[in-house]
C-alpha cells in the first residue's frame, strides 16, 4: 500500500504550527520556542510517524488509540484548545485540510 506521505507531512506541519502559536503567546521565550515545546513537537511528530493507521490516520482528536504518554497528552490537549480556533485565520489552508481530515471515517482496522 502506498503511503500518502503528503497527508502525514501536513499533519506534522499542523501540529508544529499549533505548538509554535501556543509557545509564542504563552511562554514568550525570547529565543524562539522553549525547550519544552521543542520536545513536544519532536514527540508529536514521532507519534504521527508511528501511527498504526499510517495515511489512513484519523485526526488525533478522533483517534481511538491514545498513543501519547499522559503528561504529553495533557500538554498537547492544552495546545490544541488554545491554538485550534486561531488556526482558522492564521493558517486557513491547514485548518481547512484538518477539518476535511477530521471528517474521514476510521479505517476498518480501528474496529477490531
Ligand atoms: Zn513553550
Amino acid at each position: 500500500m502506498k503511503v500518502d506521505s503528503k497527508r502525514l507531512q501536513r499533519e506534522r506541519k499542523t501540529v508544529r504550527v499549533m505548538i509554535e502559536i501556543y509557545c509564542r503567546k504563552k511562554h514568550k521565550n525570547p529565543g524562539g520556542l522553549c525547550a519544552d515545546c521543542q520536545e513536544l513537537i519532536q514527540y508529536s511528530e514521532k507519534r504521527v510517524d508511528h501511527c498504526i493507521f499510517g495515511s489512513q490516520k484519523p485526526t488525533c482528536a478522533k483517534c481511538p488509540i491514545h498513543c501519547y504518554k499522559n503528561d504529553m497528552r495533557e500538554k498537547i490537549k492544552e495546545v490544541m484548545r488554545f491554538s485550534g480556533p486561531k488556526m482558522i485565520y492564521l493558517h486557513p489552508v491547514l485548518a481547512f485540510y484538518h477539518l476535511l481530515d477530521s471528517r474521514r471515517k476510521l479505517p476498518n482496522k480501528a474496529k477490531n
